[in-house]
């Protein structure tokens, strides 16, 4: 096993919410406009405590997002250190270990009735200590697709994986490879 499940679904949970970030694909569509999009992300990906589903919440959430990105666009190790350490401190984490929901022995960093942004901001970036520590940085991708900046985790055994689960991007980029070969092919053949 690579990461605990509760870390490997904090990250995805990450993932997830960087990828709303309007610039991620060319449709230029912002995934985090409206409060519904935000109770969507919530309820999927399972989040506890409280909400308080009001207009400072949903702004401080889609700050975030920037924030997160930061993660994956750090160039070393020692950048993404001091990122996740600054989110540590401003979200003033204080590790407990908890259960609940029959989620078994995990770490909460911050308390229930924090504000939502300030328990993500803690809870990915004690997920990333994860990702620090196992010397894992180099999973933490950004979609190989040249049209595509959406970011995601390589969890395949030998870090294959070069393109996000958000824009069909594998396939969109099998499908134009095929097609410069078939007019590459065309050309020659005149
Ligand atoms: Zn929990
Ligand atoms: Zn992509």
């Amino acid at each position: 096993m690579l990461f605990t499940r509760d870390v490997e679904l904090g990250l995805q949970a990450a993932v997830g919410l960087v990828n709303t970030l309007p610039d991620v694909t060319d449709s230029g569509e912002d995934g985090l406009a409206t409060m519904e999009q935000l109770d969507t992300w919530f309820e999927r990906e399972a989040f506890t405590g409280e909400r308080r589903r009001d207009a400072r919440e949903l702004s401080s959430m889609r700050a975030l997002r920037e924030r997160l990105r930061g993660l994956w666009e750090a160039d070393t190790d020692e950048q993404a250190v001091e990122r996740v350490n600054a989110m540590l401190r401003d979200g003033q984490a204080l590790p407990q270990v908890v259960d609940h929901d029959g989620v078994g022995w995990h770490i909460h960093a911050t308390r229930a009735d924090a504000p939502l942004a300030d328990r993500v901001m803690v809870e990915i970036a004690m997920d990333w200590v994860d990702v620090l520590r196992q010397g894992e940085r180099p999973r933490m991708k950004t979609c190989a697709a040249d049209d595509c900046d959406a970011v995601l985790v390589d969890f395949s055994r030998n870090r294959s994986k070069r393109f996000c689960d958000v824009g069909n991007c594998g396939n969109r980029m099998n499908v134009r490879a095929f097609r410069a070969r078939g007019a590459a092919a065309e050309e020659e053949s005149r």
